[in-house]
């Protein structure tokens, strides 16, 4: 039998069960075998490890992924695609399908049952485009034994993620993430590989969790409300964003300028050039003088 992701059995597949696409689930299929095979080699497996998959579709990448990984655990929204997955991967005994918006699932429950004791997983997906954020930030942020995520998803959202301090693309959300892990962008891909064809371009992203933030912070939240305040205004400096937008900070001139010098940062930077170090940094003086 061919594989699922070859174009002619993804269409057969869909003929069989007359499926169409719903977009309001942003389902846009793969269908180059090579592209997947070179997704999952991103994610570094070895014969012990297990894959949790957001998003299984008809099941191209949840093939390869049964093909090389231990087990593989798959969350999906639609339940047309039940039925259509206990067929097309049904040469396969080591994949858990699971009904369900995973972003109301209970991840971790998932794993204790059906991953119990894995010491490595990795999750590999190729993200519905309208929920990337959220879903990366729920398998971050929630404590899950991962190692870390392959995944694809809009180029334009890739190049945020991994964006470096000094550049245009580098913003809240490359600190979000990379304040968790080290990120890359591995590969760009074409929008011809999917069916239907999607109107953005896309990438592969690579996140490798960190053993510890890439700041010590004394308040998560609070750090997170320093940067997003910094990045209110791009084209402002992070004392003019700081004072209008931090709003534990009571447009307290002084006290902002006194909290400067203490981190030894300029408040005529702009929040693009300062590193997720300096954020923690400023974010920590800022709290013991605020709380
Ligand atoms: N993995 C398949 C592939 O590569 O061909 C399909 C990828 S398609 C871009 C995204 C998939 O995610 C669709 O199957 C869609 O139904 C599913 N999906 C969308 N939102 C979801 C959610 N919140 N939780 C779980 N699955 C979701």
């Amino acid at each position: 039998m061919k594989e699922i992701s070859t174009p002619s059995r993804t269409k057969e597949i869909l003929q069989k069960y007359d499926f169409f696409f719903k977009k309001s689930f942003g389902q846009n299929f793969l269908i180059d075998t090579n592209i997947l095979e070179n997704i999952v080699g991103y994610a570094d497996f070895t014969d012990e490890t297990c894959a949790i998959e957001i998003g299984p579709g008809i099941g191209a990448l949840t093939e390869q992924l049964a093909k090389r990984a231990k087990k593989v655990l798959a969350f999906e929204i639609d339940n047309r695609l039940i039925p259509i997955l206990q067929d097309t991967l049904s040469p396969y005994s080591n994949i858990t399908i699971v009904n369900e918006d995973v972003l109301k699932a209970d991840v971790q429950k998932e794993i204790d049952t059906h991953l119990p004791n894995e010491k490595d997983i990795m999750v590999v997906a190729n993200l519905p485009y309208y929920v990337t954020t959220p879903i990366i930030m729920k398998l971050l942020t929630e404590g899950l034994p991962i190692r870390g995520i392959v995944c694809m998803l809009q180029k334009e959202v890739a190049d945020r993620i991994s964006a470096k301090p000094g550049t245009k693309d580098y913003g809240s959300l490359s600190i979000a993430i990379q304040f968790y892990t080290h990120a890359s962008t591995v590969m760009t891909v074409p929008r011809t590989v999917f069916m239907p064809q999607p109107n953005v371009d896309s990438a592969v992203i690579k996140l490798v969790k960190r053993e510890t933030p890439a700041a010590q912070v004394e308040n998560e939240e609070f750090f997170f409300e320093v940067v997003r305040a910094s990045f209110a205004q791009r084209r402002k400096t992070i004392n003019n964003n700081l004072l209008h937008n931090l709003p534990s900070l009571k447009k307290n001139k002084e006290l902002l300028e006194k909290c400067f010098q203490q981190s030894n940062i300029e408040g005529t930077r702009r929040g693009e050039t300062l590193s997720i170090e300096e954020f923690g940094t400023l974010s920590n003086v800022l709290y013991a003088h605020l709380f």
